[in-house]
């Protein structure tokens, strides 16, 4: 119990507070090696942009086609971002050419789809001569560290992401990305199709690209006469800090290379050791549980090595940020393991893609001249994922016994057999989103006559 204290001895108590509290003030401005560090910014120089080069061959690779809903006016979009496209010098360059415009509103229809941001996105787009064998490179107007709404301190993050973070817009009347686009290929694809002459370089999948690296998909390391680096410093020549990207890279040992010494011949070793990945819980989640590999090949290549997705997953539904584009590929959505990526560094996203796939079918036992019209509902058996019931195609893949009347109407199967067949037939089905694909298989059997075995209760 404590007795109620007499006004004296509060005003007494205020002033003691107030002395104090001037004591911690000034204290803490007298010491400042030990404060938080300051809100930073930095411009990124336009050789830090990552690049994305030009394959010579043609792809075979299936068109990957738009997120559902991925126009920001669709009723059903869940989209919050907006993206504001500044066309430089466009009188003398995209004025020329309204089809390019056209392809890239279309990329920015289905970036604001997948990304959520209260601050719209600035763009600057030109359109300009670039090194041979690159379509278009890209990169953050500025990188900001230490604001408190930031999850990591000391730590760089694209403007655009620490906008979203910090729900303001941290630099002002700047762009937040910057991407330029070679203006020296005679054989772009401007269209917005699914199917990109073998002869061309789809636009629309090269700007995708690079509003990826613009929006934060790239890291600071890079190797120089064999030493690898890391980070840039700030208004102040030290701390150096790393990319949020840098968090999540690993060697195969699964060492963090930012545990690796920075300017070292050990860090470079690991930066072309063909066998770097990213590991962060969604990245990993969207890529089957396991790490994802990134591009590092044995000699570094700058502006691709480290900031693109690994080799292997060309020709798959995250090939978009693959360090080169070939003719005729044709890729409208970034893929479940960019936007995985996209959300360990911070980013709100929309629903992560998940295929469409199959529970296991039912075998279907007929007896002799019976026929099920309305057999199975393959609906039923189907796990959405993320894609939209109506966007499913399904099919019959492969060449069942004719006898057996198998017929597929929509997702509906139905089973007619000839007059007194008797035998077994497989039936492989399947199911499409035109993104990614399941198949499963059934059996149709026809028997003479059906023993039903009474198992007793308690097996049942
Ligand atoms: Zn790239």
């Amino acid at each position: 119990m404590f007795s109620k204290p007499s006004v004296k001895t509060a005003s007494l108590l205020i002033l003691l507070i107030c002395l104090l509290f001037s004591l911690v003030a000034t204290s803490a401005a007298q010491t400042t090696p030990t404060a938080a560090p300051e809100p930073d910014t930095r411009v990124v120089s336009t050789g830090e942009y990552v690049v994305l080069r030009s394959d010579d061959w043609v792809s075979s690779a299936k068109p990957v086609l738009p997120p559902a809903h991925f126009d920001a006016r669709d009723p059903d979009s869940t989209a919050t971002a907006t993206i504001i496209v500044n066309y430089v010098d466009a009188a003398t360059t995209w004025d020329l050419n309204p089809q390019a415009k056209t392809a890239f509103q279309f990329a920015v229809d289905i970036w604001e789809t997948l990304i959520n941001s209260p601050v719209p996105i600035v763009v600057n787009a030109e359109w300009t001569p670039l090194d041979p064998g690159v379509l278009g490179s890209a990169g953050p107007y500025t990188v900001h560290r230490n604001n408190v709404s930031f999850p990591r301190a000391s730590t760089w993050y694209p403007v655009a992401l620490a906008n979203a973070l910090a729900g303001a817009d941290l630099n002002g009347g700047s762009p937040e990305v910057v991407a330029r686009f070679s203006s020296v290929y005679a054989n772009w694809y401007f269209g917005t199709g699914s199917t990109t002459p073998s002869t061309d370089y789809n636009f629309t999948t090269v700007v995708l690209h690079e509003l990826g690296h613009g929006l934060g998909f790239l890291g600071s390391m890079s190797v120089s006469s064999g030493i690898g680096s890391w980070g840039y410093p700030g208004s102040l020549p030290t701390p150096i800090n790393p990319l949020v990207y840098d968090h999540y890279s690993e060697n195969n040992a699964s060492q963090p290379l930012l545990s690796f010494p920075n300017l070292s011949t050990l860090l470079g070793d690991q930066l072309i050791s063909n066998a770097l990945y990213f590991n962060g819980p969604n990245a990993n989640a969207a890529n089957g549980g396991a790490r994802v590999a990134l591009y590092a090949p044995t000699t570094w290549r700058p502006g691709s090595s480290y900031s693109h997705l690994g080799e292997i997953y060309n020709s798959t539904p995250n090939a978009l940020m693959t360090y080169s584009l070939a003719k005729g590929e044709t890729n409208y959505n970034p893929g479940p393991i960019v936007l995985g990526i996209f959300r360990d560094m911070g980013w709100s996203t929309g629903p992560i893609y998940t295929p469409p796939t199959f529970f296991s079918l039912p075998d279907q036992l007929l007896l002799k001249n019976e026929s099920r019209s309305d057999a199975l509902d393959l609906t039923h058996y189907t796990i959405l994922g993320t894609s939209g019931l109506n966007e499913l195609t399904y099919s019959i893949i492969n060449t069942p016994d004719p006898a057996a009347g198998v017929t597929l109407n929509g997702a509906m199967i139905s089973i007619n057999p000839t007059t007194n067949w008797l035998g077994n037939a497989l039936v492989t089905v399947q199911v499409e989103d035109g993104t990614a694909s399941d198949t499963a298989s059934f059996t149709v059997r026809s028997v003479d006559q059906i023993l039903y075995t009474y198992l007793p209760s308690i097996a049942r």
